[in-house]
């Protein structure tokens, strides 16, 4: 829990007086950790609650937020735990009532409840999610079932219009977060600074031929980090080395690019990987090991220490033995927060003594467990 004095100026819209934030079961106090810091730059006092295991926290403010600034210090506070947040009011009774004993109708309180948002305009979207745990999973039939009829009661009123949605759209998305089949906090987000996924969860299938279901964190990251630019940073023809390649689920997702890659790992690549001609592996020790040129892109999910993992990231970097990074931290310990800003500083200090300003993100990403997944690159 944080207080902080509130800003002279009101905010102008006021769409939420909670901001719920979706994470990993387990990660709920770092969750609350980016919340704060997010509280913090905003100048907004906060009462932040963090369950362990919910999957979610929520930051209770005092007064109503402004959408508009509440995306820019999520866009700003670059939250690390945090996978996707919206601003929410509630939670709203969501099974009324008055059909006690028959099946409940909720399409009318949500429609209420949704109304009572005030937005200025027709949602853009509608999302219902509900918590990433296993008792949230249980109300996915329901999200489901509720989602076509509450989506044609939305739009009957005009309260929401998908036309222009997607990647670029600027009108908000309504959240419908089910906590239970009576209870649900409804709110917004902003498409271009949340995440593009409901709950923060891509659709990722493990592909036919790839080694290791870790693949699937290579993929969520060029996601994440890269975006619409993916085609543009990582490409045919780009040289890359990939640390701790074994079985080889990371070379999979560099070679279906194009890349040309140095695997480097004592142990063995596994299944078609190992024969490709795009790799060639390397038994050497990952932690010492520098190709003979400079190469475009470095990969590396070496179980090590988070801060020597980041020592090694920020060398490569600031040397110019790569020109781009994506790396694991793996977090075992219990300071997990502490740990990775440990690990944004060293890496901050390596490139700034070589003059640099690169790009940083950290992120706790849907395929991850108990780590983090970093994204460096010179700019
Ligand atoms: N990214 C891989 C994939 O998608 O299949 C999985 C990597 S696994 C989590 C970690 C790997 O790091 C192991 O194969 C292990 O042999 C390797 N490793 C551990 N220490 C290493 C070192 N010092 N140098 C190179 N590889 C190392």
């Amino acid at each position: 829990m944080r207080r902080t004095d509130p800003p002279a100026d009101p905010p102008v819209d006021a769409p939420g007086t909670a901001f719920i934030a979706h994470c990993r079961a387990g990660f709920e106090p770092e969750a609350a950790r980016d919340l704060e810091r997010m509280a913090e730059a905003a100048h907004v006092a906060s009462t932040i609650v963090a369950t362990v295991g919910c999957g979610y926290a929520i930051a209770r403010t005092g007064r109503a937020l402004d959408l508009r600034r509440a995306a820019a210090y999520l866009r700003d506070t670059g939250p690390v735990f945090v996978r996707s947040a919206f601003l929410a009011k509630g939670p709203f009774p969501i099974a009324d009532a008055a059909k006690t004993g028959a099946r409940p109708d909720r399409i009318v309180p949500l429609v209420a409840a949704a109304g009572s948002l005030r937005a200025a305009t027709p949602f853009s979207a509608l999302w219902i999610e509900h918590p990433d745990t296993n008792e949230g999973k249980r109300l996915s039939p329901l999200a489901r079932a509720l989602h076509a009829r509450l989506a044609g009661a939305l739009r009957e009123r005009e309260l929401l219009d998908e036309a222009g949605a997607g990647a670029g759209a600027s009108r908000p998305r309504l959240h419908v977060m089910l906590l239970d089949g009576a209870t649900a906090w409804l709110g917004v987000s902003d498409p271009t600074s949340g995440s593009p996924w409901p709950m923060g969860i891509p659709r990722l299938h493990l592909p036919r031929g790839a080694p290791s279901r870790s693949t699937l964190k290579l993929a969520e990251a060029c996601l994440t980090f890269l975006g619409d630019q993916e085609t543009e940073l990582l490409h045919a023809g780009m040289h890359a080395v990939d640390l701790g390649a074994a079985p080889g689920g990371w070379s999979w997702q560099l070679a279906q690019r194009g890349l040309r890659i140095l695997a480097v790992d004592n142990g063995n690549l596994q299944g078609a990987i190992a024969e490709d001609a795009h790799v060639t592996h390397v038994r050497e020790d990952g932690l010492r090991f520098r190709p003979r040129k400079p190469v475009d892109w470095v990969t590396c999910d070496i179980v090590e220490s988070p801060s020597r993992i980041a020592a090694l990231m920020g060398a490569w970097i600031a040397e110019g033995t790569a020109r781009q990074a994506i790396f694991n931290l793996k977090l075992p310990m219990k300071k997990r927060y502490d740990e990775i800003e440990r690990c944004r500083d060293i890496i901050t200090a390596m490139l700034d003594r070589a003059g640099l300003r690169p790009r940083l993100a950290l992120r706790q990403l849907y395929h991850d467990r108990e780590e983090v997944t970093g994204y460096l690159a010179r700019r």
